[in-house]
C-alpha cells in the first residue's frame, strides 16, 4: 500500500511548534463553556479559542513558551523550603511541604531559569500557583533574588512572571522579609541599568504585588487578570464603601495608571523581544 507510506520527507511540524497534548483529551473553557481539542487550546498559548480567556498555567509552560526550541538552564532546581518556626496548621509545615512537592512535582512555589529569548539572553523567575497557593516564601524570594543577581551578572534583561495569593503564612516574617530582599536587589538592577519587566497574570495579589510584581521598570499583565493587595471583601469593610465595577482587574488597573501595558499571551514572546530591542543596546 504505497499511498500508506509516507514518501516525502522533511514533512514534519518543527519541534518548536509542537506541544505536548494527549489525543482525545478536551477542554472547557471555564468563561464561556465553548468545548474545544486540548491541543487547539495548547497551540493558542493556553487561551480560549472562542473568548479568550487565558488559563492559568505553570512556569514549565511560560518557559516553553518564550525560552527558543524550549531550551533553558535552571537555577537552584532543588532548593527546597526549611522549618524556621516550626509550624503547625491542619499539618506539620514540614510534611506539608513534602506533601505538595509529591503532587505537584515541583521543589516550591518558583522556578528561575536563564536561556535566549528570539535569540537575546534573558533570565526569568516565574512563579507556580499549584504549590501552596504560588505562596511566597523564603525559597521563593531567594530564587528570585539570585535570578537577578544572575542577570546583573551577565547584564541582561530579567522577567519576573507573578503569580500568587501572596506572603506564605507558615514563614510569617521570613516570608515578609522576602519583600525586602527582593526590593533591595531590584533598586541594584536599577543602579547598574539591567532592565526589570514584571509580568502579572491571573492572581498577584498580597505582599507579592506590595513588592517585586510593582516594582518593574515596566509592569504588565495578561488580559483579564486579577490584581490587588487585599481581597475586596476587607478593602469594602475598610473603607466602608461598596467598590467600583472591574475593581483589581487588570483592565481597570491599566486604565488608573499602574499599568504600562497588558499582553495577550499568544503575543507575549515577539512583544517582549520588540520592548527589549528599544529600551536595550
Ligand atoms: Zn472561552
Amino acid at each position: 500500500m504505497t499511498w500508506f507510506k509516507r514518501q516525502d520527507k522533511g514533512i514534519s511540524t518543527p519541534t518548536e511548534s509542537k506541544k505536548e497534548a494527549p489525543d482525545g483529551l478536551w477542554y472547557q473553557c471555564p468563561s464561556c463553556k465553548k468545548i474545544q481539542h486540548i491541543r487547539e487550546h495548547s497551540n493558542n498559548s493556553w487561551t480560549c479559542i472562542n473568548c479568550n480567556y487565558h488559563e492559568r498555567i505553570d512556569a514549565a509552560r511560560y518557559f516553553e513558551l518564550i525560552f527558543d526550541n524550549n531550551e533553558f538552564k535552571e537555577m537552584d532546581a532543588d532548593m527546597t523550603s526549611s522549618d524556621p518556626l516550626e509550624f503547625v496548621d491542619t499539618k506539620k509545615y514540614p510534611e506539608r511541604i513534602k506533601a505538595t512537592i509529591k503532587k505537584t512535582g515541583l521543589k516550591d512555589a518558583c522556578r528561575t531559569a536563564y536561556g535566549q529569548m528570539n535569540g537575546s539572553l534573558i533570565v526569568i523567575s516565574c512563579m507556580d500557583f499549584s504549590f501552596i497557593g504560588g505562596s511566597m516564601g523564603s525559597v521563593v524570594g531567594e530564587k528570585i533574588a539570585r535570578g537577578m543577581e544572575k542577570a546583573m551578572e551577565l547584564n541582561v534583561p530579567f522577567l519576573m512572571i507573578s503569580k500568587s495569593g501572596g506572603a506564605r503564612m507558615m514563614e510569617a516574617g521570613y516570608s515578609l522579609m522576602q519583600m525586602a530582599k527582593t526590593s533591595a536587589k531590584i533598586a541594584l538592577m536599577d543602579q547598574k541599568k539591567v532592565p526589570y519587566i514584571s509580568l502579572m497574570t491571573d492572581p498577584t495579589t498580597g505582599g507579592v504585588t506590595a513588592s517585586y510584581a510593582m516594582l518593574g521598570d515596566f509592569n504588565i499583565s495578561e488580559p483579564g487578570a486579577l490584581i490587588g493587595f487585599a481581597g475586596p471583601r476587607v478593602i469594602r469593610e475598610t473603607i466602608g464603601k461598596d467598590l467600583p465595577e472591574g475593581f483589581q482587574s487588570a483592565e481597570f488597573l491599566l486604565e488608573h495608571g499602574f499599568l504600562d501595558f497588558i499582553v495577550d499571551r499568544k503575543e507575549l514572546k515577539e512583544k517582549l523581544t520588540k520592548l527589549l530591542k528599544m529600551i536595550t543596546k
